[in-house]
């Protein structure tokens, strides 16, 4: 009879902790769905509410006092980005491309360019558009393509996801002013990118181009030896990368003739 007394109150004890367990459980599984998912709900009901009353979780911050707000540039650096970054271009043919402009010279540039029948992809910076915007239009309407280099030329992977948006928006808007159309191509300066470069990149619609050959035009110190360079390195399907100074000006008719000899067909950058 005590035997049984005992083993009833065990039972009952035994019971009693599953009870328990159950309930841990069950609290904890209502508890971790409820956090993974608590934007959809809020987010839905502060479209349908402007002034959501403020959640007990402390979702709503003072600074934004809408949830789907304050969320959006954490989300977006969680993203993670499919872009792939274009390094060639196709069999047989051969891009140069010419960063930091307009400036002073582009206008002499864009005659070299004329005479020789040449097109090549130009990467403006936002920041030098307005002083040479004649440069830009022209370069559009002669049938090279426009893409964008940044505003100020920052390195992009050393900057917040914000400060990258900012330095995108700022100087697009003053490109395409000028360019008269969407401007679809990015190109980070320094080839400087992260994973927020890429999504604001493609938040744009824009592609992002990088290169496969650095003939180091800037670092030249006369024409020669930027053509030398450049037609010892091109191969088939080079995206070159050059940049909007009078030695390289002065290369590319040596450049262009070269590459045409080596039976490379110039193109822009689709
Ligand atoms: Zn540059």
């Amino acid at each position: 009879m005590r035997k049984q007394v005992l083993t009833g109150a065990l039972l009952l004890l035994a019971a009693v902790s599953m009870l328990e367990g159950c309930e841990r459980t069950s609290s904890a599984a209502r508890v971790a769905p409820a956090a993974g998912i608590a934007a959809s709900p809020q987010s839905a009901q502060s479209s349908a509410s402007p002034s959501p009353a403020p959640s007990p979780d402390g979702q709503i911050t003072e600074e934004s006092g809408m949830p789907v707000e304050e969320s959006l540039p954490a989300a977006a650096a969680r993203r993670v980005s499919a872009l792939k970054p274009l390094y060639a271009v196709g069999k047989g043919q051969v891009a140069l491309t010419i960063d930091d402009g307009p400036t002073k010279d582009t206008g002499k540039l864009l005659k070299v360019l004329k005479e020789y029948d040449a097109p090549v992809t130009f990467f403006f910076l936002g920041q030098n558009v307005e002083k040479y915007h004649e440069s830009v239009t022209q370069a559009v309407y002669e049938g090279h393509a426009v893409g964008y280099h940044s505003d100020k030329h920052p390195q992009m992977a050393k900057m917040s996801y914000e400060e990258q948006e900012e330095e995108f928006n700022s100087g697009l808007r003053k490109l395409e002013k000028w360019c008269k159309k969407p401007v679809v191509l990015f190109r980070p300066p320094y080839g400087s990118y992260n994973n927020d470069t890429k999504l604001i990149t493609e938040d744009h619609k824009m592609s992002m181009v990088l290169w496969n050959e650095d003939p180091k035009d800037w670092a030249a110190s006369d024409a020669s030896q930027v053509t030398k360079s450049v037609l010892s390195q091109a191969r088939s399907g080079s995206i070159i990368v050059m940049h909007d100074n009078p030695s390289t000006i002065a290369a590319l008719p040596d450049i262009i003739k070269g590459l045409r000899e080596k039976g490379y067909k110039l193109v822009t950058i689709p």
